[in-house]
């Protein structure tokens, strides 16, 4: 695995030039304990912890695995004492409420430490990420009591958290789902069913694990609205604080994957269990789409940091390899061959690795900027239109950050030749790492329907106009900027496209409801690359004003306008290809009958 290094420059760089995140905590209330200083030095030790703690475990998590014995799930060497140095760090606490133990920042500076962390080692990553779910579901739904038993030993980083959701039979249709819980006199239930595939289900790094999980009541309605919401700890809390009896839950098994091998991926066997009833009875699902949108950003950042590991290998890999000759003589004639980085397909590898990184990230926090202002900010009106930004944005950055996180990680072992595919480099651990990103926390298909089906056409395009507004603005804003005239204008027409496209499928859908998920997931992927085609526009503006300042350091903008051109020259085309499958229709994907598809096998 290549050293990490914390890319603290471009995260500066997209937060604060590009979005001004220094200007959004001065405006948003509790913000202003998140003065530049401290972001500063948060990032700094952030980085540090993960380039020096963190990064060097993840090749022995991938080489050790978990494994799992009747008395538990063992993590690989070094996890443990890392996951201490983490809580002793205070890092679980760092955007979580003050009256739960945290230091209230912004949830946006903790998305910052996150990436960092997924960079340094995504499976590790997993075992407080898990956590975060759980802290939100008791934060936002959890009575007084349940938050001051639990809510803060999570804050703390003392307990950890995980989400049940997925059984045998049921993974994206959750109204399939069977685990029971009974009431008993003394307001507890008895839970009982299997959960399979939970993420950090059973682990050693810490002395308790609170499960969130979905079950039925007896009277439950079918579906998904008889679906309600459990918190059951792996340890029942005692009077006192401490831990009190072992529950019945524990882990059945783990599984055997093709990545994030230092994550446990458990079954979880509830047999009874003692759990507590949080929000409404059959509102389970209700709940938890209140956080939805966090926990899938979350996923979306996997995408980014697959990329990042990605560019970092083969950037380095592709200035040392030497083979053959540029083609158009040599550039390094002392050397035997010239480094691979002068041809122009390792130059196409390396820069598209690159615009998705750097672009994704741009998106991943613009996203988190409303993140903030859905969750803090005290005006309602501002907050309902982050919120309608955020459902729209949401679907594409976990599905188009997380399709080209992968083919960043494939691209950057295809930069190292056949050296790629073997262990010692680590960029196929990358690549298998990445894969699991575009299936956990809905599939990109889901996310494709989600995004068209329920954000878009559910809300008259509304949430669609949320954003393109955005880009109407800066294009009618940078109109006349020659500099910028090569981007904004491909982006003028683009996003009056977006619009019609958005018009005639919809149209096509009143006739056919197939039409929709055949358009999906082309629509999605048109979609991100839309979005970022904005926020390579916006960098370039950024870029070339900090040139025309004299900024010294010309070298960082001058690649940011660059790769900017690139994108729009070698990516964006790549829309046009999505335009015409998108309105091909269902027809072509429709018309083979599912009993004929292994004609002649
Ligand atoms: C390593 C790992 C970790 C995980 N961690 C957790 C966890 O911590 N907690 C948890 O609860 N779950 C977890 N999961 C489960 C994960 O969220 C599910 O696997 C995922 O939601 C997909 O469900 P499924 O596997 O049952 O696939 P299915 O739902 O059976 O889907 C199979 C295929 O059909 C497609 N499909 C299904 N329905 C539709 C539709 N209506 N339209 C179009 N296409 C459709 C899907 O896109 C997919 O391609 C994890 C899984 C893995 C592998």
């Amino acid at each position: 695995m290549p050293e990490f290094k914390a890319p603290l420059r471009d995260i500066r760089f997209v937060r604060d030039e590009l979005l001004d995140y220094p200007a959004h905590y001065r405006g948003l209330p509790g913000g202003e304990e998140a003065t530049p200083d401290v972001v500063d030095a948060i990032l700094e030790e952030g980085a540090r912890f993960c380039e020096e703690v963190i990064a060097p475990l993840n090749r022995v998590g991938d080489l050790e695995g978990c494994s799992w014995s009747e008395s538990g799930v063992k993590t690989p060497s070094g996890f443990k004492e890392a996951y201490r140095r983490y809580v002793e760090g205070g890092w679980p606490s760092l955007a979580h409420a003050v009256e739960h133990g945290g230091q209230g920042l912004p949830e946006s500076l903790g998305v910052a430490v996150t990436e960092m962390v997924g960079e340094a080692n995504w499976a590790w990553g997993m075992y407080p990420g898990l956590a975060q779910g759980a802290m939100n579901t008791l934060f936002a739904h959890g009575t007084e009591e349940q938050k001051a038993a639990y809510l803060t030993r999570l804050v703390s980083g003392e307990w950890t958290g995980t989400m049940c959701l997925t059984e045998p039979h049921c993974g994206t249709d959750l109204g399939l789902l069977r685990t029971r819980a009974e009431p008993q006199a003394d307001g507890s239930y008895r839970v009982s069913g299997t959960k399979i595939f939970i993420s950090a289900g059973e682990h050693d790094l810490a002395e308790n694990i609170v499960h969130i999980v979905l079950a039925r009541l007896p009277d439950a309605p079918p579906g998904t609205k008889g679906i309600s919401l459990f918190i059951v700890p792996k340890f029942l809390p005692a009077a006192g604080g401490g831990l009190g009896a072992r529950n019945r839950v524990s882990c059945g098994s783990i599984e055997h994957k093709m990545g994030i091998h230092g994550n446990a991926t458990c079954v979880m066997n509830f047999d009874g269990a003692t759990g507590f009833l949080i929000g409404p009875p059959h509102k389970g699902l209700n709940c938890m789409f209140t956080f939805m949108n966090t926990a899938r950003l979350g996923t979306a950042l996997q995408g980014l940091a697959h990329a990042e590991v990605a560019f970092q290998g083969a950037i380095r890999y592709a200035r040392e390899r030497l083979q053959m000759r540029a083609l158009s003589g040599p550039k390094a004639p002392e050397l035997p061959a010239d480094p691979i980085i002068v041809h122009p397909d390792v130059r196409r590898m390396l820069l598209t690795i690159k615009a998705f990184a750097e672009g994704n990230r741009a998106l991943l926090y613009f996203s988190a900027k409303q993140v903030d202002i859905a969750r803090y900010s005290q005006d309602a009106t501002e907050r309902a239109a982050a919120d309608l930004l955020l459902g729209f944005l949401t679907p594409i950055a976990k599905a188009f950050m997380t399709e080209t996180g992968f083919e960043a990680a494939s691209l950057g072992l295809q930069v190292y030749g056949g050296h790629g595919y073997i262990r010692e480099w680590g960029m196929e651990q990358n690549l298998r790492d990445s894969r699991i990103a575009m299936l956990y926390e809905g599939t990109t298909g889901v996310q494709a329907l989600d995004l068209l089906g329920r954000k878009v056409l559910m809300t008259q395009g509304e949430s669609l106009k949320a954003f393109t507004k955005i880009v109407h603005k800066f294009c009618k804003a940078h109109a006349e900027d020659e500099g910028l005239k090569a981007f904004v204008e491909p982006l003028a027409r683009l996003n009056q496209e977006w619009g019609e496209l958005t018009l005639k499928i919809g149209m096509q859908a009143m006739q056919d409801r197939e039409e929709v998920g055949a358009a999906a997931v082309d629509y999605l992927m048109y979609s991100g690359y839309a979005c970022l085609a904005y926020f390579w526009a916006d960098m370039a503006r950024v870029a070339q004003e900090r040139l025309a300042a004299g900024s010294g350091e010309a070298a960082f903008y001058r690649a940011k306008l660059q790769t900017a051109r690139f994108y729009f020259a070698r990516i964006l085309p790549r829309t046009r290809g999505h335009v015409e499958a998108m309105l091909a229709g269902a027809g072509p994907l429709m018309e083979l009958a599912a009993e004929d598809f292994d004609l002649g096998y």
